[in-house]
């Protein structure tokens, strides 16, 4: 677990630093090249204006020279030297001449012949600037070859030059600012990733540690509430959630396990008493049979509670065999009511059946007979002498409902709520004197729930109960049988 945890993290960690890291040397170099091309767009475009302004002022002053010089004069600027302390130095000239179409030099700072010969040639065919970049003395310029006309209309060309240091210069600079830049961001992004994965997983690891450290026997334990409301937040309130569930179904489980061993205890110390009892002399054979008779009884209530127990870990297991067929349940109410009616009669107890005829449904016939017999079953042992239990089948648009009433004991108020609970009993010793497992209502509500169905309760102490069982108007999910299967 804890490998999984740290290899997420630092694969995230990892994920960071690729896609921001790439980011960064990525921008470097564009901002390294948008930089160089503005340098040199802004210093070809200075070219430009420099040999316009000067082509401008030596025709001028061409116009104003009485004589024509026959010779090369120093007419221009001076330049400047690149070793300047001035920083706009470095935006001025370093070279100027003005030749003719035949390469004789006009005017000059010093050098006798075009320094970019071509360029020139080239601006005389277009008539437009032309650009070289051309070794000068230990230095490197960048060369304007400017075409303009003088007073009589002779076409010239201004050859202006800068030096290639002020572009080195700044992009040296630029250069040394963008890798402080870089490291300064690297150093960033190392350290943030690194914080903010640890804060993003240091909760994650605290809630694996205090998970491993609850176990079954913990169960009551509850993690530290996260105070936030992102998802760790959420995720404790789930897991705690989720523990108090699992601390309720093992509360339930281990209380279960304690009174089905109780069950089967109590019917098991009798048998062992009675055949203790038994043996310790010779008996006749009434008095064998006698508690061979009893010893049955016990036997007969431990297979029943056996088959109760069975059924109901089916239900809880989701395997319990429902069939649904097509049946009337008018009909299966019947038959209940003609099984019942000998333990009916042993009360003198009328069983009345109110129900329309004909009423088609879709179920389990064993599952439904046995649910009916059940709720008949304690409708009779809890009603008086000479009493009454009446079985309604009602039908609407909802669904149906099977009501069993009785006008017997009743059931106390704060014993209703758990009436459907394994083993509950309101009158235990009065239960067990009947062979009452205790589970026989709660098997009535996992039937109802498997035809997706409801039972409700009123009870009136000394007055007597009625349990309802609603269906909703059949939906069947399972396949249907036309045909009811064998029992
Ligand atoms: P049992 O096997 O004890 O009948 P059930 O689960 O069927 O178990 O019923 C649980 C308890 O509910 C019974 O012990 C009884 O106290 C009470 N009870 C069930 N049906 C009735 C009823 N019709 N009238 C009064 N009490 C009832």
């Amino acid at each position: 677990m804890k490998r999984v945890m740290l290899s997420l993290r630092a694969r995230l960690l990892v994920l960071q630093l690729i896609v921001f890291g790439s980011l960064i040397l990525l921008a470097s170099p564009v901002t390294y090249i948008t930089m160089s091309q503005t340098l040199r767009r802004d210093r070809d475009q200075y070219l430009a204006s420099m040999a316009r302004t000067v082509s401008a002022e030596f025709v001028r002053e061409m116009e104003s020279a009485s004589t024509p010089r026959s010779s090369p004069l120093p007419c221009l600027p001076n330049p400047v030297l690149p070793d300047s302390p001035d920083p706009d130095a470095m935006h001025r000239p370093r070279h100027m001449l003005v030749c003719d179409e035949l390469g004789q030099v006009l005017c000059s700072d010093g050098e006798n012949a075009p320094l970019a010969p071509d360029a020139v040639r080239l601006a005389f065919q277009t008539q437009s600037p032309a650009y070289a970049d051309v070794h000068w003395s230990a230095e490197f310029l960048r060369i304007i070859a400017w075409p303009f006309q003088d007073a009589d209309g002779r076409t010239l060309i201004m050859e202006v030059g800068t030096s290639y240091l002020v572009i080195k210069g700044a992009l040296r600079k630029g250069l040394l600012i963008m890798g402080l830049i870089s490291a300064v961001a690297f150093l960033c992004l190392i350290t943030g990733s690194y914080f903010l994965t640890r804060n993003a997983f240091d909760p994650i690891k605290r809630i694996i540690g205090a998970v491993e450290g609850i176990d079954e026997a913990k169960l009551e334990a509850r993690l530290p509430i996260e105070p936030r409301e992102d998802e760790v937040g959420r995720l404790v309130a789930v897991i705690n959630r989720m523990l108090e569930r699992l601390e309720r179904a093992f509360e339930a489980q281990s209380r279960f396990s304690s009174d089905v061993a109780h069950e089967i205890r109590s019917p098991l110390t009798a048998l062992r008493g009675q055949i203790e009892v038994t043996l310790r002399k010779e008996r006749s054979s009434t008095e064998y049979r006698k508690v061979l008779e009893g010893n049955l009884g016990e036997v007969l209530r431990l297979s029943r509670l056996a088959e109760d127990l069975m059924s109901l870990a089916k239900g809880d297991a989701g395997v319990l065999h429902v069939r649904p067929v097509a049946i009337d349940l008018h009909e299966m109410l019947h038959g209940v009511l003609v099984r019942l009616k000998p333990t009916a009669e042993e009360k003198d107890i009328q069983l009345r059946l109110l129900a329309p005829e004909e009423v088609p449904f879709v179920g389990d016939p064993d599952l439904l007979g046995r649910l009916v017999e059940n709720l008949v079953d304690n409708a009779l042992i809890h009603s008086p002498h000479m009493g009454e239990v009446v079985v309604r089948l009602e039908r609407d648009s909802a669904g149906i409902t099977i009501s069993v009433e009785d006008k017997g004991t009743g059931i106390p108020p704060e014993d209703l709520p758990r009436i459907f609970d394994r083993f509950y009993r309101v009158d235990l010793a009065r239960s067990r004197d009947v062979g009452g497992t205790g589970l026989g209502l709660a098997i009535v509500q996992q039937i109802a729930t498997v035809h997706n169905g409801s039972i409700d309760v009123t009870s009136v102490p000394g007055q007597g109960s009625t349990f309802r069982v609603r269906f909703p108007a059949n939906k069947p999910s399972a396949p249907i049988d036309r045909h009811p299967a064998p029992g």
